[in-house]
């Protein structure tokens, strides 16, 4: 644990007190100079941005991770738009076939309008499974430090968009080893 070290005062401050510390889960050096409710969270939690972020993602996860779609370890939400401008991954057509231990296993979506959440950190894509896999030819590739996606290909009619995903009546448990409840 460590205690936080008040920031010198600046004018954007306006008088408020604002922290530097150790981040308890990565060891980053950080400060939360953010809006609020996140930095009040962050410091009461002694944790960076980014492992606010995905903490705060952990407790989502463990109460949705059968119906989120993670794919190689990251997160996605596939989208039901199939005209306009403002379609996720612009829009092009990416393939879906739900596994174990998704509420939807087995069943195939096409969306065209895939949004991603970015890929989560190793110590969360240990606890949490894949629930899903691209089809027809889409993947995610890297380039650099920049992901890039390539999408389904088109020789196949599309499946039913993901409004039409009906989960299974039972739960599948939330967590890799089956453990925490939250
Ligand atoms: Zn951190």
């Amino acid at each position: 644990m460590t205690d936080l070290l008040q920031i010198e005062q600046q004018p954007w401050m306006r008088g408020e007190a604002y922290y530097r510390y150790t981040c308890t889960n990565c060891g980053e050096e950080t400060k939360d100079t953010y809006v609020e409710p996140v930095r009040t969270n962050m410091r009461n939690a002694r944790l960076c941005y980014t492992c606010n972020h995905w903490n705060d993602f952990d407790k989502q996860l463990a109460a949705e991770h059968g119906k989120m779609t993670i794919i190689a370890g990251a997160i996605y939400t596939p989208g039901n738009k199939t005209t306009g401008q403002f379609r996720g991954m612009a829009g092009r057509r990416f393939d879906i076939e739900y596994i174990e231990p998704s509420a939807y296993a087995g069943q195939r979506t096409t969306t065209f309008d895939l949004w991603t959440g970015g890929a989560m950190p190793d110590w969360l894509q240990g606890k949490y499974a894949d629930t899903a896999v691209f089809l027809n030819g889409a993947e995610r590739c890297q380039v650099g430090e920049t992901g890039c996606w390539n999408p389904s290909e088109n020789k196949t009619e599309p499946y039913p968009l993901p409004i039409k995903l009906v989960a299974k009546a039972t739960a599948s448990t939330p967590t890799r080893e089956g453990g925490e409840a939250a």
